[in-house]
């Protein structure tokens, strides 16, 4: 009998413990899927390591940021390269059918709903999946690919919402694992990018996706902030109106930044999560016809145009990207969770 390896989260901020069991076989409507690679994300760390609970209870096995091989289910899909959206929609209800499929609330997301990628395999709904064509794999390993299943995917969804037309500033806040690609879409859609991180190392990256403008926030006060945002728009030559701001960061800080960014028609999106509180004033809303959005995961039906852009050799993964071996996955977590680790990773199941 064929069997299957899958690191388990038994109980937050313990080691995950390994697994082998029987391969499961997929329902009505599902597939199996050999996982080539999964990404480690911050929301992993969340379930694993700041209480935030799944949806299925414990032991479960995490990971949302799959990409692999359809071995078994609908015919359309077996033998196929595929991503496996982190939000699986359900296709059927109001929101799915008014185009906010992201924000189904049927939706499925591997690693919380049921079993994910830190895995060998894993059974998903087939629906979604999303196949990757031959030529992507030209210049990526499948496993590379995964990312494009969360970090890349989902800032792609929230510069579509936003609206970005070319020559707008974009302004984005925090330039890790997400927001590195934030930039790197906003460019590639015209936006005249500005990136802002308190982290060197990072703004450092942006060199390899040509980005220039950039700003290391590290002791400056609100006020400075804004002077030097100001200067830096006319410096690239960015419309002073109708910014558009990302917020990637997920910290306080970055979101009283963001919000005190917001100027005549801006947009400001909220992309980081956390769970502190800000005071602000709303009424700028108001007072400078702007907008506050937020956005959850991606719609399936973009992925398909996020593909298009790696095939074309535009958007840049690798320099971004690194793989480990599953079995490490208590050495990445803890890694990740220090900040050790500047490039994403993604876990290559290693039997
Ligand atoms: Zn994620
Ligand atoms: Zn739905």
């Amino acid at each position: 009998m064929e069997e299957m390896l899958a690191y388990r989260m038994i109980a937050g901020q313990k080691p995950f413990e390994q697994l082998v069991s029987s391969i499961p076989q997929p329902g009505e409507g599902e597939a199996l899927v050999k996982v080539a690679g999964c990404g480690v994300c911050h929301t992993d760390l969340s379930f694993w390591h700041y209480g935030v609970p799944t949806r299925k209870a414990l032991p479960l096995v995490l990971g949302h940021e799959i990409s692999g091989t359809v071995i078994k289910g609908p015919a359309n899909l077996k033998g196929k390269s595929v991503i496996v959206p982190a939000v699986l929609p359900c296709g059927e209800c109001e929101l799915c059918r008014n185009g906010r499929s992201n924000i189904c609330q049927k939706q499925k997301m591997p690693g919380n709903d049921f079993d994910g990628g830190f895995a060998s395999h894993t059974v998903v709904p087939a629906r979604f999946l999303t196949v990757i064509p031959d030529k992507a794999l030209a210049n990526h390993s499948l496993a590379e690919l995964s990312v494009i299943a969360d970090a890349i995917s989902t800032p792609y969804q929230v510069i579509i919402k936003s609206e970005l037309k070319p020559g707008d500033l974009a302004i984005v806040i925090g330039v890790g694992g997400i927001g590195i690609y934030a930039a790197q879409l906003a460019k590639i859609l015209g936006g005249n990018v500005l990136a802002i991180d308190v982290s060197q190392q990072k703004l450092d990256q942006l060199s390899q996706i040509g980005v220039t403008a950039a700003l290391n926030t590290s002791g400056l006060d609100i006020k400075e902030i804004k002077k030097q945002v100001k200067a830096k728009c006319q410096e690239i030559g960015a419309s002073p109106y109708g910014w558009k701001i990302y917020e990637m960061s997920g910290t306080k800080a970055g979101q009283e930044l963001a919000f005190a960014l917001l100027g005549i028609a801006s947009t400001m999106s909220v992309v980081g999560f956390t769970l502190d509180k800000l005071e602000v004033r709303l009424s700028n809303l108001m007072a400078f016809d702007a907008q506050l959005i937020g956005t959850w995961g991606c719609r399936p039906e973009l992925y398909a145009d996020v593909i298009d852009l790696v095939i074309g050799g535009r958007l840049k993964l690798k320099p971004f990207t690194q793989t480990m071996p599953l079995s490490q996955i208590n050495d990445v977590f803890k890694q990740t969770l220090e900040h050790k680790l500047l490039k994403r990773t993604v876990l290559v199941p290693n039997l």
